[in-house]
């Protein structure tokens, strides 16, 4: 028979774990379900400084607290990847290994990476999503970071700490990312920042060994030589369960406001899935903690 708990919470980053640790207090079963690993994209984040409390914490060990917080309070966590959720007086959740049923359910799913969409950035080895993970193979080498966002601004700055030079390619002359961030980049001596300028193609056979540029002011065209380009060019929402559900817009996000209700009895979403206006650590765990309380009532 199906194991079963009052909440299932589909997603352990930071609005997950928070939602776990808040329903824990509240006396609830709580199962966590997550597909890769816990802390979402905060695990991968070099270095947070916006945290309020501890400025500075490294994302890994933000992630690794937040985990050893829920685990320690009862909640169960599991890395497995749900691939069907049925709805019903009870919710039944299949993962590549269990099925479980629940009460209420939070999805927190979060966002994964948008890609550039050009030809051979699956198949050639130098292009990464994550310089935290990949960066130390890049020691001493030259490389490339697209996109204008504060992912690209942080991945620049941890890349020119490690490789011989970094150029950041951004489409526009203006910055989405926090501006203490591009002047720590200007003063860098091993960065170049190319604005107004896009990919246009992968250079390489089997690995990559450059890039095809275009300025969007002239129409210029250029090559540069790099071992590695790391897209930051922002995410997208985790759409499947969500759209399966009846419970995602046309964009994939999840309609629900300040309350984490969505238009699923028993179903609450929260963090970057969500439909918001912010997103941002501080916000998903804002949104946990809302959405497990209303889970809580919910199930009575
Ligand atoms: P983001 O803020 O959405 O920025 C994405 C960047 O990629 C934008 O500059 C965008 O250009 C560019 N872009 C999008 N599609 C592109 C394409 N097809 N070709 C070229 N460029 C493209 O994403 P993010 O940087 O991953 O950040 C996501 C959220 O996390 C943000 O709210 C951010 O503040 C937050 N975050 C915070 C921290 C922190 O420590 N405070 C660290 C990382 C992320 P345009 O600007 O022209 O649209």
């Amino acid at each position: 028979m199906a194991e079963y708990f009052d909440i299932i919470i589909v997603g352990g980053g930071p609005a997950g774990l928070t939602a776990a640790i808040y329903a824990r207090r509240a006396g609830k079963t709580v199962l966590v379900l997550e597909k890769a690993s816990v802390g979402g994209q905060i695990a991968v984040s070099p270095r947070v400084d916006n945290f309020p409390g501890i400025p500075g914490i490294s994302g890994i060990e933000l992630a690794e607290r937040l985990y050893t917080q829920a685990e320690d309070l009862g909640a169960r966590v599991e890395l497995e990847e749900v691939l069907e959720i049925r709805d019903g007086a009870s919710k039944t959740v299949v993962t590549d290994y269990n099925t479980y049923t629940c009460t209420a359910l939070i999805l927190a799913t979060g966002m994964r990476h948008r890609s550039l969409g050009l030809a051979g950035e699956d198949t050639l080895s130098g292009v990464s999503f994550c310089a935290v993970c990949d960066g130390a193979f890049y020691k001493g080498r030259d490389v490339a970071v697209c996109g204008g966002g504060n992912t690209a601004l942080q991945d620049a700055l941890f890349l020119s700490d490690l490789c011989r030079h970094v150029t950041l390619i951004h489409r526009r002359s203006g910055f989405r990312g926090d501006p203490i961030l591009v002047e720590a980049l200007k003063k860098r001596g091993n960065v170049t920042i190319l604005t107004d300028t896009v990919v246009e193609a992968l250079l390489g056979e089997n690995a990559l060994t450059g890039l095809l540029l275009r300025s969007t002011a002239t129409g210029e065209l250029a090559e540069l030589p790099v071992d590695g380009l790391f897209q930051a060019v922002g995410q997208q929402p985790e759409a499947v369960l969500a759209q399966a559900l009846g419970a995602a817009d046309n964009a994939g996000f999840v309609p629900a406001g300040e309350d984490c209700v969505t238009t699923v009895s028993g179903v609450f979403a929260a963090g970057d899935c969500r439909t918001k206006e912010i997103r941002q650590l501080t916000t998903a765990c804002a949104d946990g903690a809302v959405a497990a309380l209303a889970a809580c009532r919910y199930c009575g």
